[in-house]
């Protein structure tokens, strides 16, 4: 293989052409930086946003005491009143 400068592109013996282009060291490391910064911000940005609507769903949700069967349970949503799963008693909401 012969020499490259700067820009030069190269054909290979499978008939590939690759492109060289001349980069230092310190240009590569900062290049090199900064993807793994984009890659673990993206990352942090995807587990943010998934856990904070995990969170919003789970604090969306009512806890109702059956005063029947004395069964806890919790219903999505805000509603006044809920059926109990294990009897079939409605409830209405515990407020603290
Ligand atoms: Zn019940």
């Amino acid at each position: 293989m012969r020499a490259l400068d700067a820009g030069q592109h190269v054909v290979c013996a499978d008939n590939q052409t690759v492109f060289y282009c001349r980069m230092d060291l310190a240009t590569a490391t900062v290049i090199y930086c900064l993807l793994v910064a984009a890659l673990f911000l993206g990352l942090w940005m995807f587990y943010d946003r998934r856990d904070h609507a995990l969170f919003e769903h789970a604090r969306r949700k009512s806890t109702f005491l059956c005063i029947r069967c004395n069964h806890l349970y919790a219903a999505a949503g805000q509603p006044d009143s809920c059926e109990c799963p294990r009897c079939g008693h409605s409830n209405s909401r515990l407020s603290f």
